[in-house]
């Protein structure tokens, strides 16, 4: 029993030590708010957190753009086939463009006056430089990542074209995504000790929790409930039935992924390691999760669309307004284009709110009521975005099987790196 508890311990270290870290992480979080500290001491003890945010965000652009741009020669059939095959899993970009609210809110946090949702999401797609990576003040980060995988998938098309004259270009692309999965490798050993404190710190940083839970109990019980329901039953059964393997060994092997996901409440920070759990556990093809895992964590938003409805039926509860069937469709149907104009980024999912309100003609001044639990809640509802991408991944690398079978160039059969 001994030989065997140590050989599981070996096989899932990185896991346990994670899981660990989150226990730890809320019950230092807890025994430091009975000793007061200063808000300067605070935030020393949220750096090593702060740290771990950084490593993350400072990989998700060299691994986008590197795993999108090689082999630029595959590139094009790939995205034949994505074409027609991603549509009915992820929402499509074209009926994202037609229903999703202006991402320019999230990305400069004010509303563009001029220009239709459709042409600010077509200018998304094609990110002037400083689009890519820009951080403004009210936003934790502006990263365009639909605008890169579009704008990396176009060069790696471009570049299989090219033939010999592209191939220095795609042998760098090629180092410099093996250099950076060597990186991930590495870092995973420190998230860790900086879940601890990431936890911690927000946890020191919360308003009272009794006078909150009191308030929004009901509200904050009733969001984590839908979640649980649609992460642990309608996605794992959906995924049953479309590939007919069994979801918790999948689950089982993004379970990194989703602490993560609860550790930074940020679905594009969590990609690194949803990228690894995807290639070394559950064995996905690599173009398959270079393509969802980037679009599904700027577009796909099970968590954020369910949590938003149910936000905006608690604030019409709060003012005592009845909300009839045509009403509730309506939130439904506004929460999701919310979502997916919602950035991977922590709270995003707040700001789009504003929409599902409008639409009904709530108060939107009441966003203000669910703050208080709202940094919370984002953690459980990434979790569940992150699984959606992650099992909308393995979807379609069932369904493309027989595609990338015949078309196994050297690619299809390698192995994780290590
Ligand atoms: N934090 C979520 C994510 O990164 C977005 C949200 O606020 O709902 O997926």
């Amino acid at each position: 029993i001994l030989a065997r508890g140590r050989d599981v311990c070996r096989r899932n270290g990185l896991l346990i030590l994670s899981v660990l870290s989150v226990t730890v992480g809320c019950l230092l979080g807890f025994f430091l708010r009975t000793r007061r500290l200063s808000p300067q001491e605070i935030s020393y003890f949220q750096f090593p957190g702060e740290l771990l945010m950084r490593m993350l965000k400072m990989l998700i652009l060299p691994l986008v753009v590197s795993r999108n741009m090689f082999p630029a020669n595959l590139v094009e059939a790939t995205f034949k086939q994505y074409r027609t095959k991603t549509t009915p899993i992820i929402k499509s970009p074209k009926l994202a463009s037609e229903e999703a609210p202006p991402r320019r809110i999230l990305i400069y946090g004010v509303q563009e006056e001029n220009g239709s949702r459709v042409q600010n999401f077509a200018l998304d797609l094609t990110p002037p430089p400083e689009v890519v990576y820009k951080s403004e003040p009210g936003t934790s980060d502006g990263m365009n990542v639909l605008g890169i995988v579009i704008f990396s998938a176009t060069m790696g098309i471009m570049l299989g074209r090219m033939g010999d004259s592209g191939a220095p270009l795609v042998s760098f692309c090629q180092c410099l995504n093996e250099s950076v999965m060597k990186i991930v490798a590495v870092a995973v050993w420190y998230f860790p000790f900086g879940i601890v404190f990431l936890i911690a710190g927000k946890i020191l940083e919360m308003d009272n929790p009794t006078t909150v839970g009191k308030k929004l109990g009901f509200y904050a019980v009733t969001v984590v409930c839908g979640l649980v329901v649609h992460g642990l039953f309608i996605l794992p059964l959906l995924y049953f039935f479309i590939t007919k393997k069994n979801p918790i060994v999948f689950i089982r092997g993004i379970l990194q992924a989703l602490l993560i996901a609860l550790a930074t409440s940020s679905s594009s920070a969590t990609l690194p390691i949803t990228f690894k759990c995807l290639l070394e556990n559950n064995h996905i093809d690599r173009r398959i999760a270079r393509f969802v895992l980037p679009v599904g964590a700027t577009i796909n938003m099970d968590g954020t669309a369910l949590y938003e409805a149910v936000a905006a039926i608690f604030i019409a509860q709060v003012n005592n307004y009845e909300l009839d069937f045509g009403q509730i469709i309506t939130i439904s149907i506004t929460a999701t284009a919310a979502s997916i104009g919602a950035a991977g980024i922590p709270q995003a999912g707040l700001v789009t709110m504003v929409i599902v309100l409008t639409s009904v003609g709530l108060p939107t001044d009441d966003i203000t009521l669910i703050i208080a639990v709202d940094w919370a809640l984002d953690r459980f509802r990434t979790m569940i975005n992150v699984l959606g991408d992650a099992l909308a991944a393995g979807i379609m690398a069932h369904i493309c099987r027989k595609d990338f079978a015949q078309d196994m160039g050297t690619e299809t059969v390698s192995l994780p790196q290590k």
